[in-house]
């Protein structure tokens, strides 16, 4: 166990107050580090180091801040190993998708970054008598709030454009699982970066999270989470006109025509349901199935599910791991409770594993990956977001049908379409009211496209171009010709 400080003005110091929190691994229960329980005072250093810092950074060029990314990313690319091990204890997930996952991307979000922010040029618009000039400055210092279940992909996802458009940063991490972002406020540390350009404070939601929110210094606020910490965020943040960016909750529908590839689909619609536990916002968890291949589809899913490896994070073969903690896993489970009060069927799953793994008492947040078929698709356990291994099967008959059922949600974050015949997967995809749609895929990113949600998982678009809007402010400068005054 270590004690893990706020990254404040290049060094590491406890919160004010002196409080802290226990950080705990979901599969032992053991105590795996102690972090800051930072308040207000803690906020207000880690701005008043970013504004000290704001002056020096934004004045270097897009060229020297983008291959401050390269080094970055080298650094973390050369931890790789540390980074994924990490992940893997603070949040229960298998190593190997740790690594294929979180430590890649990690890496890969400062690469894409800097490689297009070089590509950017500036933008102009020639009128017949004047020229104008699209001039981008940063915003100042932002707030980037992140969630625990992609920790260091979803705050890189941030701190990458942010710092590339002249930007400084107080980040905070969820407080679940604050040690990647703590192993990369080290490498920025041993890196040099600017002191202050980048703070990081710990600690609660309600108490460090809303101090950022509520700071007059900061200007924007880049929030990942779920849909209700969501409507606080817009709530404190949009009367004081701060930027916003918030990428929310999902309650993602797979959608199976009887032309699909079938193993295709099956593999696919299991990878959708139950990578890192169900718990990506992305996770399809409802399915939808037509009518014809019902059957058959379920039979295969179920088999497909029934051998999914559930075990030891930290073993090579293991596919998945626990749930993010015991009191995720007791919410879960009553969705388990509810689907069989709802008079839904337990097709696999349901229950907690026994790995041989467990802490002591057999605690360990680990559960069967779940699929539950006999609801209607306005059930809560169809429509509430979950965000754990357990899935939802439905049938439909035409595709007007399967329109209406996956358009019945409060939300739209993304989705996947599965049919050979493409035409109809695109006309079917551009109905969904959804901002991503896969279609014969999931989760298969290009980091240059638009990435968010409408309804109620979201506000604004991360990724390529809609990052570095977010993170800079447009002046249109208007210059007449002189021979035209
Ligand atoms: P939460 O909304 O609970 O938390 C997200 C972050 O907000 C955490 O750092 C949390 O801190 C912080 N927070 C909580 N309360 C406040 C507050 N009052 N003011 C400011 N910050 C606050 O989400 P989870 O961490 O539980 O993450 C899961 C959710 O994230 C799911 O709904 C999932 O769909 C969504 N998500 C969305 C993604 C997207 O791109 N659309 C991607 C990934 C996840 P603390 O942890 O200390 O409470």
């Amino acid at each position: 166990m270590h004690t893990i400080g706020n990254f404040i003005a290049g060094s590491f110091s406890p919160a004010h107050g002196g409080r802290t929190i226990n950080d705990y691994n979901p599969a032992t229960e053991a105590i795996l580090a102690t972090i800051p329980r930072s308040q207000g005072e803690d906020v207000e250093r880690a701005v008043n180091a970013a504004h000290s810092a704001q002056d020096e950074w934004s004045k270097l060029t897009l060229e020297q801040r983008a291959h401050w990314l390269d080094k970055i990313a080298d650094a973390l690319e050369h931890k790789s190993e540390q980074i994924a091990n990490t992940e893997s204890r603070d949040t229960g997930k298998p190593i190997a998708l740790a690594r294929r996952v979180d430590a890649a991307r990690s890496v890969s979000n400062f690469r894409f970054f800097a490689e297009f922010g070089r590509q950017q040029t500036q933008q102009t618009f020639q009128m017949e008598d004047a020229l104008n000039v699209v001039h981008r400055s940063p915003v100042g210092t932002v707030g980037l709030i992140t969630p625990w279940n992609l920790p260091l992909y979803l705050l890189t996802w941030k701190v990458a454009p942010a710092l590339l458009m002249g930007n400084t940063i107080v980040a905070k991490p969820s407080e679940v699982t604050p040690l990647t972002a703590h192993l990369l406020a080290e490498t920025l540390l041993e890196l040099e970066l600017p002191k202050g350009v980048f703070n990081l404070v710990h600690g609660l939601g309600p108490e460090v999270g809303q101090a950022i929110l509520e700071h007059p210094g900061i200007k924007a606020i880049s929030f990942t989470g779920g849909t209700e910490t969501g409507r606080i965020v817009a709530r404190t943040a949009a009367p004081m006109f701060k930027k916003l960016s918030l990428e929310l909750g999902g309650k993602n529908a797979t959608v199976v025509f009887a032309d699909a590839d079938m193993e295709k689909a099956v593999e696919g619609a299991v990878r959708a349901a139950f990578t890192n536990s169900g718990q990506v916002c992305l996770c399809g968890s409802r399915i939808f199935i037509e009518e014809e291949i019902v059957e058959q589809f379920t039979r295969r899913f179920v088999e497909k599910v029934d051998a999914i490896r559930v075990g030891n994070p930290m073993d090579e073969e293991t596919e998945m791991g626990t749930v993010i903690s015991p009191e995720h896993l007791l919410k879960i489970e009553s969705y388990i409770d509810l689907a069989q009060k709802e008079g839904g069927v337990i097709l696999t799953g349901g229950t907690r594993e026994m790995t041989g793994y467990n802490g002591p008492d057999g605690t360990g947040a680990f559960l069967r990956p779940t699929v539950v078929g006999n609801l209607p698709h306005t059930s809560r356990c169809a429509t509430e977001e979950i965000f754990g291994p357990m899935v939802t099967l439905h049938t439909f008959s035409t595709e007007q049908d399967a329109l209406e059922m996956v358009n019945a949600s409060e939300y739209g974050l993304a989705g996947s379409v599965w049919t050979s015949d493409i035409e109809r997967g695109q006309r079917f995809s551009t109905q969904i009211d959804s901002g991503i749609v896969w279609v014969n895929t999931w989760l298969h990113r290009d980091l240059r496209t638009p990435f968010g949600g409408v309804k109620n998982s979201g506000v604004g678009r991360e990724g390529g171009q809609w990052s570095l809007d977010f993170f800079s402010e447009l002046t249109n400068i208007c210059i007449k010709d002189s021979d035209e005054n």
